[in-house]
């Protein structure tokens, strides 16, 4: 029996705690979004098929502390157990395990994400974890379990580390249906969602870009973008639907790599009436008019792109491979098709104009961009070290850079017009009940 982990995240005496999406992005979120975890939910899919028994606990959407997780984890009896850890949270992932080991030392641990795929000796460095599985996990995880260990895995050996070939899983068709009856999928809200329940899915990992300065993708998913089926894609959708599903978040980086599969997906719905909502992200190049359009007909509500700054220079700096005019541009048809838009910005990119909130909201408000998600850039990522490298030389440069992004988020998100935009939004979409909550989360993480 192998167990999914999904434990809440940074604990301590206070009860303070943070949830984690527990993927690609190794990304922690603010106050109280809680998102299904979508990888875990395909690897359990694919190790089940291979013949292993599995099973999921969330502790993190139940608030779980650690022992209440590790007693429900325990209690399945397991012979390994996987947890994914993030980029702050690696430490209190040790815990966890370490205390599951504790209380179960036959146990075999094993820890993926993309903090342990690019540093895999600082968590094989504790007893607590046995095996690594290196990127996207669902090959990883069957190597281990299975005992081959002959890609996608690190382990210690003879007093040292072994680390095996990074191998991606192609065709990504080989990868079936999340496992979706794991979970309770009414368990999980966001802020933006349009509908509940929803579902996360991919249609395909990677990047065609794969350039930017701040982005470790590659060390996750490898060079070339993959794509599953169009059929799949169509399939997913009609499954998840007939599960009672509706809407999805589709969690691609770059969701219109492969246009010929959205536009496949796009008349499928379209011919099905509509019967889902979706949210993308991707690429401003990577988007033209009849595309968004054909999104928009489909059922596509929400675009999120990644703009990160209104300076060329800015955008150069970080091989973005876009200009801004490229980003007014994509976010202008976005509009024309009626669709929201989410942007990444992040403060402090070398190059960038100089900061004023003023100048920033000025902007974002010309632009007409819904939902920004501001960011603070902490580290680059050196491609040939494989390794992530400190953007400010001193503490104080990065605490003022975080405080500038927290004025800019609070002066956006408080502002009396868009909250009376945003209210009206709201009252027309479900997940309300929960919006209370989120706004005092956001407000307390911003302040
Ligand atoms: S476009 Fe997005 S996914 Fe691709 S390299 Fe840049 S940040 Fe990463």
């Amino acid at each position: 029996m192998l167990v999914f982990a999904n434990h809440l995240g940074h604990l301590d005496a206070t009860g303070r705690h943070t949830h984690l999406l527990r993927d690609w992005s190794g990304a922690m979120i603010s106050g109280n979004i809680l998102y299904p975890p979508m990888e875990m939910l395909y690897a359990a899919a694919y190790l089940r098929r291979q013949g292993c028994d599995v099973a999921l606990v969330d502790g993190s959407v139940r608030h779980w502390p650690h022992h209440r997780t590790i007693a429900a984890v325990l209690a399945h009896r397991p012979s390994h157990v996987i947890t994914v850890s993030g980029w702050y949270n690696l430490q209190d992932d040790l815990a966890f395990l370490g205390a599951l080991k504790t209380a179960a030392p036959q146990v075999r641990t094993i820890l993926a994400g993309p903090n342990v795929t690019l540093d895999p000796a600082a968590a094989l460095a504790s007893p607590a974890v046995d095996y690594v599985a290196l990127g996207e996990f669902v090959d990883g995880v069957d190597e281990i379990v299975s005992g081959r260990l002959a890609r996608n895995v690190a382990f210690r050996a003879d007093g040292g580390m072994m680390v095996r070939p990074f191998a991606p899983l192609d065709p990504l068709d080989r990868i079936p249906f999340a496992a979706w009856d794991l979970v309770n999928p009414r368990d999980y809200w966001v802020p933006f969602a349009r509908r509940y329940p929803f579902a996360l899915a991919l249609t395909g990992v990677g990047c065609p870009h794969g350039q930017c300065a701040f982005c470790h993708q590659v060390s996750y998913f490898g060079e070339a973008h993959r794509s599953h089926s169009a059929g799949y894609v169509t399939e997913e959708a009609d499954r998840l639907l007939a599960r009672g599903l509706r809407e999805i978040i589709y969690r691609d980086q770059v969701f219109t790599a492969r246009r010929d599969i959205v536009e496949a997906l796009c008349r499928h719905l379209i011919a099905r009436g509509r019967p889902l909502t979706f949210r993308i992200s991707t690429r401003v190049d990577l988007v033209d008019r009849d595309l968004l359009a054909l999104l928009a007909a489909a059922g596509c509500y929400q675009l999120s792109l990644g703009l990160e700054t209104f300076s060329d220079a800015a955008l150069a700096w970080c091989r973005k491979g876009a200009t801004v005019a490229d980003g007014a541009r994509a976010v202008g048809w976005a509009k024309e098709a009626g669709l929201e838009v989410s942007a990444g910005i992040i403060v402090g990119l070398p190059e960038d104009e100089p900061f004023s909130v003023r100048r920033m909201l000025r902007l974002l408000r010309e632009r007409r961009i819904d939902f920004p998600q501001f960011f603070v850039l902490t580290h680059r990522y050196d491609r040939p070290r494989r390794a992530f490298v400190p953007v400010h030389d001193h503490p104080a440069a990065l605490r003022e850079q975080q405080r500038r992004m927290r004025r800019l988020a609070l002066a956006f998100y408080l502002d009396p017009r868009y909250i009376a935009r945003q209210a009206w939004r709201f009252a027309k979409v479900e997940g309300l009940r929960r919006l209370p909550r989120f706004a005092a989360d956001f407000i307390r993480y911003f302040w």
